[in-house]
């Protein structure tokens, strides 16, 4: 077949795919969509006649407490988003002012985006092909070429500046080698912050994700698995940090009963309670929400397998993902062949979308330093993303 047979043909075929498992006359099918309950109303509507709908009202702790007994952790701050988040833990662990921070360039764009939001340096390194998130193999062979210890710190010798933390993501709730980047992390006496704003609910047999490193962010956008409106939260078993945490993201305020004392220039970063209320009633469903995710992203497995042109994105070996977004992944890495299979998928109702352009190819992100990214080049050719919402399982037989 010439390139635009194959093309024609790859896309004809994840359309008749997805017609199999989502009946084309239901659509249109969003990646994503909210489920709201009149639990959800009841808990806002709880909160806005107790009056408070600001961070000072009483849901936002319980939303607190819940998230951390979600999450395996002692501590959880709820914010205001998920970019908010990271970069608050940035900000609060003292990195900044022209510190860089390793991340992934296939990432959205909020995980560079915090990282120059708190005064630091994205530097990029590359993916792993099959799990999707930093390739920790990868990392520690450029680190041993480009680092170098001095005054008790890594330095990046190309630039002089201190190397300060690292900020993997788990892709689409994926979490892949856990313990070989902590290692990678220990060698280099560098500290993990993870971006976990997809992958509440994933879990490890290597790790416990969200305790990989010193804390955690969430997201609760409205296309997450939990969704607060918009809000996000920093998970952490310090104690101490969720206190500055706190303090830092309402003003900065000393306690006390009238006076304005501010002891630093902080934000109002914190979660307001109406949202908190919400959140509330969606966690109570997490289990549900991941139960039905799994029964979705199980047909699609089904679905593709031994397919000839599309390989589904499962989770990797010891991860139980939340599976918050499904994906599969041409075998041809041909930016023509993506476009006919999204034009395709789209006029036949289902709203796929590509995985994200790589930050380096991005104008605003551009001239941040970077290793070599092929595999991040090449996934971002070849990954479609598939509706996902809870809901679509009641599709399956
Ligand atoms: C959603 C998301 C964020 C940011 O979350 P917001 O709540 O939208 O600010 C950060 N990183 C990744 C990888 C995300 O998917």
């Amino acid at each position: 077949m010439n390139a635009i047979a194959q093309a024609s043909a790859a896309a004809s075929e994840i359309v008749k795919i997805l017609q199999g498992l989502l009946p084309p006359g239901r659509g249109p099918y969003q990646l994503h969509e909210p489920e709201l309950t009149e639990r959800e109303r009841g808990l806002v509507n709880e909160a806005m006649a107790e009056g408070f709908v600001s961070y000072a009202g009483r849901h936002v702790g319980i939303f607190e407490q819940a998230l951390a007994r979600a999450c395996g952790t002692r501590e959880a701050v709820a914010v205001v988003s998920g970019t908010a988040a990271l970069q608050v833990i940035l900000h609060t662990l003292g990195i900044g002012n022209g510190d860089e921070v390793l991340c992934p360039s296939l990432t959205f764009v909020a995980t560079a985006n915090a990282i120059v939001h708190a005064g630091a340096v994205p530097h990029f390194v590359d993916s792993h092909p099959d799990h999707l998130g930093l390739d920790s193999g990868r990392l520690r062979s450029y680190l041993r070429e480009i680092g170098a210890s001095r005054d008790g710190a890594l330095r990046n010798r190309r630039t002089g500046r201190r190397i300060a933390a690292i900020m993997p993501v788990h892709v689409f709730g994926h979490v892949g080698r856990p313990r070989e980047l902590c290692d990678v992390a220990a060698e280099f006496g560098l500290p993990i912050i993870e971006d976990a704003t997809e992958a509440l609910g994933s879990m490890s047999d290597f790790c416990p994700v969200m305790r990989m490193g010193v804390a955690a962010a969430l997201s609760f956008n409205g296309n997450k698995i939990v969704t607060t409106g918009g809000g996000g939260a920093i998970v952490t078993d310090d104690v101490a940090l969720a206190g500055r945490l706190r303090h830092v993201t309402t003003t900065a305020k000393r306690p006390h009963p009238w006076r304005f004392d501010h002891d630093e220039v902080g934000f109002n970063y914190r979660l307001p309670n109406l949202n908190a209320a919400l959140g509330l009633a969606q966690l109570e469903r997490l289990e549900d929400f991941l139960r039905r995710k799994r029964s979705l992203a199980l047909a699609y497995r089904d679905a593709f397998a031994h397919d000839a042109c599309w390989d589904f994105i499962d989770e990797p070996p010891g991860c139980r993902s939340n599976f918050w977004l499904n994906a599969v992944k041409a075998r041809d890495a041909d930016g023509a062949l993506l476009e006919e299979a999204l034009g395709s998928l789209h006029a036949a109702g289902y709203r796929c979308r590509p995985c994200w352009t790589p930050m380096h190819q991005l104008a605003i992100h551009a001239g941040h330093p970077r290793d070599a990214l092929p595999v991040a080049e090449d996934l971002a050719r070849r990954i479609i993303c598939l509706p996902s919402s809870a809901r679509l399982s009641e599709y399956l037989q």
